[in-house]
Parts: C-alpha cells; structure tokens; sequence
C-alpha cells in the first residue's frame, strides 16, 4: 500500500537533524522492501518566524510499502522517539518533533486542501490547534507535537522545485571542525556555476557549503539538476570520512515566499514606494521613508549589494521591495527589504537658490512665501532644479547572501530530465551497503 509520509522538528541545538532523520527513517523501510521511487522532499516553511530552529525544514516522503497504515506508524514513531532521544537530545532542549502519516489515495483527494497549507505554512503563523483540527478533519494520522505542523505543510508542497545534496558526517566527528579542501569547492564551481549555487563566499573567502554547529550535516550543495550535484560532490574534498549522502527536492531558490503575500507580522509583503527620505544608520543600516505606507523600510547592512544600492537612493525615486514584516521597537511594522527593483530614479533635486549677486544661498522667508538674500535681500519665488547624475540604474537588486527560499536572480528553474527511481534506489542502495552503519542501528528497534 501507497503512504505519504511527512516528518518534522527532529533536530535541536546539540545534535539532529530532520533531513538525518528522515534519509535513515528510509532507509529503515528500504531494508523491510518498500517501494521508493521519488526522491523525498525538503520543504522551508515561513523564514520569517523567529522561534523556528535553524532552516525551518520538514521532510516528506512517498513509500509503498506491504504492511497497514498502523504499522507504518508504529515504525515512524518508534523510530522517531529513538531518534529524538538517543541522537537528537530533543526532549530536554524543547523540541517538539512530530509527523503526519496519510494512504496515498486519500492524499490525492485532498491535494487541495493539503496545498493550500502548505501555502500558508510558507507565508504566515499556523498554530498547533488548527493544525491538529486539520489532521483531524482530513484524517491525517498524526503524532508528536508542534512539528505535526511541518509535517502536514510539508504533505502539500508540490510546486516548482530545486535540489539539495546533503552529505552526513560519522557520529564520532559530530563535534569536531569541519575541515574541506577550498580549492577543491571553487573548482567545483568554476565547473558547473550557474547549475550550482552558493557554493563560496568570494568576498570573505570562506565556504558557503559547509553546515555549522553540531549537527550531522557536513554540507549542503544546491543546483537545479542532481546529477551535477553528485558530480560536484565527487570534486569536493573533504577532509573526514563521510557517512552517507542523500539527494531532496526542494522548494529552496523559488520564491515560494514571495507568491503568498500578507500584512500581518512575520508575512512577507511586496510594496511600491516612492521615497520621500533615506536615513544612513550607525554602523551602516539604511532605513527608507516611503510616501505611499507608514512602514519604514529597513536594509541591513549585512545584506551587502542592495545596502549599497539603498545608500544610493534620492528622494523621488520609484522602488517595489519586497521582505518580511517585523515588529520594530516600539511595535509599529518595519519592512526588512530583501529585494528591490529600481523603477524611477528621479534626476532633478530641487534646491534653496543661490543669489545671483551675492553667490550666496539665499534663505526661506516662510512656507511658501519664497527666499530672500540675507545680504541684498534680492528674491526668488521658489526653489531652483538643478540635474543630477545618478551612479546607479534601474533593475532587479538583491543581496548575494540568500535566504533558503530567495531565488538568485540569475537561476534558471528547468527540470531536468532523470530517473528519480533509479536515483534514490542507488542512494539507499550505498547507504545499506556501508560498512559502518552505527548511527542506523542505534535508531533500529
Ligand atoms: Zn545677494
């Protein structure tokens, strides 16, 4: 029999990782014979949502299998709450793992309706309640808890998509370093750029690919076909003794953010704005002043290429930006822009006039009442336009450092052609095969 099966929130601060998790969790059902032939899918929910754990990604799966719904989730829980607490930690750092179990014939008849929390689970807050009244509604097998929220969203992706290679490190270098050959990353790169993405940060001359803290991630690669992720895998050198690897679909690099807009916290909203004044901070921040919305625009200096392009903005210049809405300090909304296009850039300013006697500025007599030479008192009935030159032009600007979700400007989305079957049997088939399979058995019953 067909199931679909979401899982979520198996990770913490010390150690796991839902994509971990979910690659032995198929593993475990590869070696009982089930059927997998798609690969499985990585899903980044709301990046806006500030209690989330480090990339906000559930996982989910499609497997057939010969044994009954309840014994599959007799198999996904076991495994999961072994997971959790032999690998994970989760339990005592208050993480809240769950999952999401359906036949894959009632999935497609609510298809709809799962999409549609997806939809929502990218673009806004879902509170638990709701979800498990989803589940119940839908009859959704569900367990655990708050990641049953996940697990559900990630049962409704089924948009355009890109892939990442995760490769995973033994459990006895989980606390060490990460140490890769660099040269070996930007050849890679050089290689097959712009199929793959992200792989180095030129500018700081470090490695994008690599993951941080403890968790069992060596790296991630990115791209749009899964064949050049394995090759550039093939390039990579890293210097430990990997585990295993494992390939998802994702829905990372598409902007899935960007179609579902809103106008509550944490959304991600998309505004014109005509630009009545821009604010260089302390340390480098631009705020944006708009004539249409009371948001202020805010754009950090860490986001590079576009804070650079916000100090060059004038007052009565056209832009459309679009980012997350966040609470400010004194609670009204800020809008944390992560990307502008330039619409109109207005070239004429306007200026108090110089005295043509005196060549001095003059001064304002009043509010509309002109200026008036201090010295000679000659007078002008309103300001002079003076043209400007402008160092920047119109266009689509973005910062280099992308949030999982944000497309580069420059990816292409095709689908290429591969035999997904073929593809994750292989994987699985490599990853029983290893010799070393520690980690596996300690989440086997
Ligand atoms: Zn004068």
């Amino acid at each position: 029999m067909k199931f679909v099966v979401g899982v979520d929130d198996h990770d913490s601060t010390k150690a796991g990782c839902t994509t971990h998790f979910s690659s032995i969790l198929l593993e475990k059902l590869f070696l009982k014979n089930c059927k997998i032939s798609e690969l499985p899918k990585l899903v980044r929910l709301n990046p806006n949502i500030p209690w989330k754990t480090r990339g906000n990604a559930s996982i989910s799966f499609i497997v057939d299998c010969n044994i009954s719904l309840c014994e599959l989730e007799q198999l996904v829980s076991d495994t999961s709450e072994k997971y959790v607490k032999k690998i994970s930690m989760g339990y005592n750092l208050n993480r809240k793992p769950g999952y999401a179990i359906l036949e894959y014939d009632k999935y497609n008849l609510i298809k709809d309706k799962l999409e549609s929390f997806y939809e929502r689970a990218v673009s806004d807050v879902i509170p638990l309640d709701l979800a498990k009244k989803f589940a119940k509604n839908n009859k959704i097998l569900i367990g655990g808890s708050r990641g049953l929220i996940g697990s559900i969203a990630a049962l409704g992706f089924d948009e355009d998509y890109t892939f990442e290679l995760l490769t995973y490190r033994k459990i006895e270098n989980w606390n060490k370093d990460r140490d890769v050959d660099n040269k070996s990353i930007m050849e890679a790169d050089s290689i097959f750029f712009p199929k793959v993405v992200a792989n180095y940060d030129y500018f700081k001359n470090k490695p994008l690919i690599l993951s941080h803290g403890r968790d069992p991630v060596f790296y991630g690669l990115r791209g749009i076909d899964p064949e050049i992720l394995i090759k550039e895998m093939n390039i990579i050198k890293a210097k430990e003794e990997l585990d295993f690897f494992m390939i998802f679909k994702t829905n990372q690099m598409t902007d899935p953010h960007l179609k579902y807009l809103g106008t509550r916290y944490y959304q991600t909203t998309s505004m014109k704005i005509k630009i009545n004044s821009i604010r260089i901070m302390k340390g480098g921040h631009v705020i944006i002043e708009g004539g249409y919305s009371e948001m202020l625009v805010i754009v950090y200096r860490e986001s590079r290429e576009l804070n650079s392009l916000a100090k060059e903005l004038k007052r009565g210049d056209l832009i459309h930006v679009s980012g997350a809405i966040k609470p400010s300090f004194n609670n009204s909304k800020i809008l944390e822009a992560e990307r502008i296009e330039v619409l109109y850039l207005n070239d004429q300013i306007n200026e108090i006039p110089l005295c043509p006697i005196c060549k001095r500025r003059m001064e304002s007599v009043g509010k509309d009442k002109g200026y008036r030479c201090k010295r000679c008192k000659t007078f002008a009935n309103s300001k002079t336009t003076k043209s400007i030159s402008r160092n920047i032009t119109l266009g689509l600007y973005q910062s280099p450092l992308y949030r999982h979700l944000t497309k580069p400007i420059y990816l292409n989305l095709s689908k290429p052609e591969i035999n997904e079957e073929e593809l994750i049997n292989n994987i699985l088939s490599k990853m029983i095969k290893r010799q070393d399979r520690y980690v596996s058995t300690m989440v086997s019953s």
